[in-house]
């Protein structure tokens, strides 16, 4: 009793009181409707640990539809359902809310008893990847703030270990190998001895061969969006989940390198104030998939479920990286105007660029910043508007006038709007070349 009375405790003191409110609704509600109600997995994990992490999972015993039906109600959030599977989303503001039915499919033996009152949040956690995720805080009036721990999962968090819930945890769910390193490496913590085993065996049966690619893919993807993914990424080379994920791809040192120059790379464009990927994941593939063999870029054609414009950056760093990397040194060796590196990037998806810069040292990475930083920043003096009143007939010809007139100011030139003006219209008359429809420098 103590201990939850800490728990209720610490939940007063460490969620935002929107989110403290919110459980104590959700605790009133079941409470009129006679069901029980709990926060599990990720959120109670990272709540012990002291991370913030505000996506909420409920589980609840008895119809979890219809309780997730009020409580969108109560909370006037939207609402959607899964009957399948007994889930629902509630969406209220900017927070999600995942409510589950306690799930009974799974019972130990065909003749089981009718379980007693817990049983079935047992069941449900029973079915999760690790302790440290089968966690849960009971949400009830009377019983608010009690965790509810079946399988040791507080003790495991406090000795830094991701460990299973049974034996053949990975054979029944192979994403589970990815997801245990990706835990280990984001907390610092180590892969249970026994379940490290148990990943291993599971490895060397190929168990991974069974998934979907699509599962496979959504797995890497949660591994490439972490903040740091290079200590996950040696992991999966060390116990030999390349030849499933990425066959052909060899774990370098240079790609190490690549790999761990990224988040600095991102937080030097987040200083420069320029706009940093929203997917940084992307990047990560990027510099991965840049060193697979024609082979290996074949197998990620086919068989990864990628949107086109990733495919075609993939082989537009496959066919050009190494050529562009050796005019982007030319550039910064040389004394270039900025137009050129402009039109050496031109077509580059952000990402893609982000990859090919991952290689080259801070201070060319800082230059090429704050090259790119006045390129994006630069914008003709003149509008369209202006080009109206100088008596050009509106039409597509704006867009490649404009783009020339912001090239020739990337360069220095044109020092103000009368210079401008008097080029547009010399463009106008044909005294000087106005470029290609997608504001090529080179006429
Ligand atoms: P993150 O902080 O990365 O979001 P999370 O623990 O919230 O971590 P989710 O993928 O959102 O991860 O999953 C929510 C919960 O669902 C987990 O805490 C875990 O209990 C359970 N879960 C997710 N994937 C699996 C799986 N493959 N097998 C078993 N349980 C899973």
């Amino acid at each position: 009793v103590g201990a939850d009375r800490q728990m209720a405790q610490r939940l007063r003191e460490q969620l935002p009181s929107p989110i403290l409110e919110l459980f104590e609704d959700v605790g009133r509600l079941a409470d009129g409707n006679g069901m029980q109600v709990y926060v599990v997995g990720g959120f109670v994990r990272d709540l012990l640990l002291g991370v913030n992490n505000l996506d909420i999972d409920l589980v609840v015993e008895g119809d979890g539809i219809r309780f997730a039906a009020e409580l969108a109600r109560y909370l006037k959030g939207s609402l959607r359902t899964h009957e399948k599977f007994g889930t629902a989303v509630i969406r209220w503001g900017d927070q999600k809310i995942d409510v589950a039915t306690a799930r009974r499919e799974f019972y130990q033996y065909p003749a089981a008893l009718p379980q007693v009152e817990a049983s079935d949040l047992r069941q449900d956690l029973y079915r999760r990847d690790f302790t440290i995720n089968a966690l849960a805080i009971r949400l009830n009036g009377d019983r608010f703030g009690e965790l509810v721990d079946f399988f040791q999962g507080c003790k495991d968090l406090e000795l830094g270990l991701v460990r299973v819930l049974y034996n053949l945890s990975f054979v029944e769910d192979p994403t589970r190998i990815l997801r245990a390193i990706r835990f280990e490496q984001r907390y610092r913590f180590s892969i249970e001895p026994q379940t490290l085993g148990f990943a291993r065996e599971a490895i060397a049966r190929q168990m991974i061969r069974e998934l979907s690619y699509e599962r496979m893919v959504d797995e890497l993807i949660l591994i490439l969006s972490e903040e740091n993914p290079a200590p996950a990424l040696r992991r999966m080379t060390e116990l030999g989940l390349w030849e499933f994920l990425l066959p052909g791809l060899e774990w370098t040192p240079w790609i190490e390198v690549e790999v761990a120059a990224v988040p600095p790379l991102l937080k030097a464009l987040a200083e420069a104030g320029l706009p940093v990927p929203q997917r940084a994941w992307i990047v990560y593939f990027y510099v991965l998939a840049r060193h697979l063999s024609p082979e290996g870029l074949r197998f990620v054609n086919d068989h990864y479920p990628l949107k086109q414009a990733l495919r075609e950056g993939l082989f537009k760093l496959h066919d050009q990286g190494n050529a562009t990397n050796q005019a982007l040194m030319d550039w910064l060796r040389g004394d270039h105007p900025l137009s050129r590196l402009e039109a050496i990037l031109r077509d580059w998806p952000d990402e893609a660029v982000l990859a090919l810069r991952a290689g080259f040292s801070l201070p060319d990475t800082l230059r090429l910043t704050a090259a790119w930083r006045e390129i994006r920043q630069t914008r003709p003096r003149l509008t369209g508007r202006e080009l109206k009143t100088l008596g050009i007939p509106p039409g597509p010809v704006y867009a490649r006038i404009l783009n020339r007139l912001r090239l020739e100011r990337l360069d220095g030139r044109l020092e103000d709007a009368a210079a401008e003006r008097a080029f547009a219209l010399r463009l106008v008359k044909g005294d000087a070349p106005v470029g290609e429809a997608k504001g090529g420098h080179h006429v």
